[in-house]
């Protein structure tokens, strides 16, 4: 198994390090964080999917509401099609795809990998495609998913992982350690991804929180504009704080055996990019790898 951090998606919403604590100039920098997972048997896994080809191409298929706030720089180069194709692989190599949740920023690049099946949370899709509130009209777009379907939808069925509900992602007839960790509060159906690696784990917690110091500190600290984007955001608020709050308690006991990040926290992106370098140059042309998956 060999895993990539990708980020597949920029927002630069104003106030920067107001809103995401570290940048110096008007604007802040989100990224998307996600995972490509290079595996013996099952072909690539992609952990969320950023914003994808066709966001890219037609912008306005995302709400004006989010593409204004959150700033959004729709580049092809970024979309984890192009990347998955500078890596030396095809659309087609991409077997599945788990998704954190549905918003717009986690599900742009579904419909660029037709051969993958989708694993999500029941709730989160029985969430989005209800949206029934004005935020989740906006943040939720059926479009994204339109033709999409190969699902397999899942519910928590008494597995625990570090004391967390879990779900094991029907991949390869139980040959991955990939596992849907319910965290909701953000949406619905919300969850982390767990992935066992050689050296112990990961845990995508994907927007459970957005800002490094509120998990990885004893005392949560979050910059006032990402605390303001959560709380408009928040589908169940007492039920993300709690769940940050477990999530500190695990980075505290497990510190050195799973690695916990986010989505948008770009600074915890470029620290896995290092710790984790990608074993091919990015610009390199997709034959430079000769590399197929099984
Ligand atoms: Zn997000």
């Amino acid at each position: 198994m060999h895993i990539h951090h990708l980020n597949c998606g920029c927002m630069c919403p104003v106030g920067g390090k107001l809103f995401d604590g570290y940048s110096r100039g008007l604007t802040a920098c989100l990224v998307c964080h996600c995972l490509l997972i290079e595996t013996d048997t099952n072909g690539l896994i992609l952990v969320d999917t950023g914003f994808g080809q066709r966001d890219v191409q037609t912008p306005e298929r995302l709400s004006r509401f989010f593409r204004a706030f959150n700033n959004i720089k729709f580049e092809h180069r970024l979309t984890a099609l192009e990347q998955v194709r500078r890596l030396g692989f095809d659309a087609n190599d991409v077997r599945h795809i788990l998704v954190t949740h549905l918003d717009f920023d986690h599900a742009g690049g579904l419909q660029d990998f037709p051969q993958a099946r989708v694993h999500v949370m029941r709730d989160e899709m029985a969430a989005a495609r209800t949206a029934d509130t004005w935020i989740s009209r906006r943040r939720f777009q059926a479009r994204q998913w339109q033709g999409v379907d190969n699902w397999e939808f899942y519910a928590p069925d008494g597995d625990t992982w570090f004391g967390f509900d879990s779900v094991r992602a029907l991949i390869g007839a139980e040959e991955e350690d990939i596992f849907l960790v319910p965290l909701q509060g953000h949406t619905a159906g919300h969850a982390g991804i767990a992935v066992r690696t050689s050296d112990g784990w990961l845990l995508h917690a994907g927007d459970a929180y957005f800002f490094h110091d509120e998990v990885h500190q004893a005392e949560r600290r979050c910059p006032p504009g990402l605390k303001f984007y959560q709380y408009m955001m928040d589908t169940y608020r007492s039920a993300r704080m709690r769940n940050q709050q477990r999530l500190r308690e695990l980075a505290r006991v497990q510190d050195g055996h799973v690695e916990i990040f986010c989505s948008h926290d770009a600074k915890e992106w470029e620290r896995a990019v290092q710790q984790h370098p990608v074993r091919v140059d990015s610009s390199a042309m997709p034959s430079a790898t000769g590399k197929q998956s099984s």
